[in-house]
């Protein structure tokens, strides 16, 4: 099971001219949400609350990444006929950018989903990545190469949302998914906080306060400290147990290598069918925690040398002569250990590199080793997505279909991500939508349309 752990904090801000807190905060078992409400009168705290309620009722794990964007689908069918209901609520809406822990085919994962200028940020070997994009007129103008980012952060369009739970569905969330490791943190954010707080101090507080409540508190006061003009809310979510994951990989590496030959293994290509991995899997797993612990990918690299060096070892032991003398032992001793070092040269090369391919179902996946193997050391799936080659960019489809490689695992998951980002890019023009419902800008000219309660 993948564990997680949550904490959160929210604030209504420094501003005079807010009287709400506006914002709504989702924190259970297994989804995680901020939704920033907006609207006359009362409506902006009733659409958030509406949306969040509707979203935890809606909501479960086993539906996966489908099953989420229904769910939202149903909290925006909640928040219009409260709308509709109410004349005094007609113009409110709200967004949503959510996290949930979801069923994939062979693993649980992190299912993202955004509609909105809300955030959902990753925290993942000290570096802080935004996973999601905005929804407003600005980032609109940013993705076409009209704005650059710097002047999108302070254009006094960046209020107007171009697509909310409420008035302006459109095309509805965007949706990605993430492999969850341990010692993730994804934090969830309304605007209130990025408007105040840059990517550094998130990324420090985030680096220095281990507690995911004290992390959100600390944000909200940063937020505050900075002016606070807007409903600040925060939401992190910690990944404290990944299944074993990473280790689960290295062992099955290491199990399953001095099993085969090495002429068997340089004729298999490495991989394995998803029903021979999970097999694999679910045995490891019955293992006693000693098989599991401190694999790590050299040591799998070395394991199979060893169990090459091991094979040879008869070769010494069967020798029948007992006239040999102690100088023809200590040369062959020698030239044993000559040939261990050899071989672990020659696996530290084939199996210390990744790259980005297609595994046997056709989808992305980072290997571990080289493309098309060496010798007999074949390689192997580190990572799988959920990615087909069909979704890959075409510029980008050779690359994957050939093995792209990188020299480390961190630079082929980024550019997996990428190519997640890519897939998940709707194709729609901003040009043509039009910017409707405004998150009342936070400084002055007071907005025409939307009366601040
Ligand atoms: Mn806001």
């Amino acid at each position: 099971m993948t564990r997680l752990r949550s904490g959160s904090a929210t604030d209504i801000g420094r501003n005079p001219r807010r009287t709400l807190n506006q914002d709504m905060i989702l924190e259970s078992n297994a989804i995680f949400a901020v939704a920033d409400g907006m609207g006359g009168h009362q409506g902006g705290e009733v659409a958030s609350l509406i949306a969040i309620e509707a979203l935890r009722r809606a909501f479960s794990p086993e539906g996966g990444a489908e099953g989420l964007v229904r769910a939202i689908a149903s909290a925006n069918d909640a928040v219009i006929s409260e709308s509709e209901s109410t004349p005094d609520l007609h113009d409110m809406g709200t967004t949503l950018a959510a996290v949930a822990l979801i069923d994939g085919e062979n693993e649980e994962l992190l299912a993202v989903a955004n509609i909105g200028d809300s955030r959902v940020y990753l925290f993942r070997d000290n570096e802080l990545t935004q996973l999601t994009d905005d929804h407003s007129f600005p980032q609109e103008l940013v993705r076409r190469g009209l704005l650059s980012k710097a002047e999108a952060a302070v254009d006094p369009r960046r209020n107007q949302v171009t697509r909310v739970l409420g008035p302006s569905f459109g095309a509805g969330p965007d949706i990605q998914n993430l492999i969850p490791y341990v010692g993730d943190r994804v934090l969830i954010c309304s605007d209130g906080l990025y408007n105040e707080v840059d990517d550094d101090s998130i990324a420090s507080a985030l680096r220095t306060i281990t507690d995911p409540t004290e992390a959100a508190r600390l944000l909200v006061d940063q937020a505050n400290a900075n002016g606070g003009g807007d409903n600040i809310s925060v939401v992190i979510v910690d990944v404290m147990d990944d299944d074993g994951r990473a280790e689960a990989a290295s062992a099955l590496l290491a199990d399953d290598e001095p099993a085969r030959p090495p002429r068997e293994r340089s004729s298999m290509s490495g991989l394995m069918t998803a029903d021979q991995r999970n097999a694999e899997l679910r045995r490891l797993s019955h293992d006693d925690a000693g098989g599991r612990t401190g694999a790590s990918a050299d040591a799998s690299a070395g394991a199979s040398t060893s169990s090459w060096e091991s094979g040879r070892e008869p070769d010494v032991h069967d020798m029948p002569n007992r006239r040999i003398t102690g100088r023809v032992i200590a040369f062959l001793v020698v030239l044993v250990l000559v040939l261990a070092g050899a071989a672990a040269a020659i696996g530290l090369y084939a199996r210390g590199a990744y790259f980005v391919g297609l595994d046997e179902d056709e989808r992305v996946a980072i290997f571990k080793g080289r493309p098309g193997g060496l010798l007999w050391f074949g390689p192997t799936v580190e990572d799988r997505t959920s990615l087909t080659a069909d979704d890959v960019p075409a510029a980008r489809a050779d690359d994957v279909a050939n093995g792209r490689p990188f020299a480390d695992l961190e630079d082929a998951r980024s550019y997996i991500r990428n190519l997640v980002a890519a897939a998940n890019r709707p194709a729609s023009d901003p040009a043509t939508g039009t910017p409707t419902p405004t998150t009342e800008p936070t400084p002055a000219p007071p907005p025409t349309s939307t009366p601040t309660p």
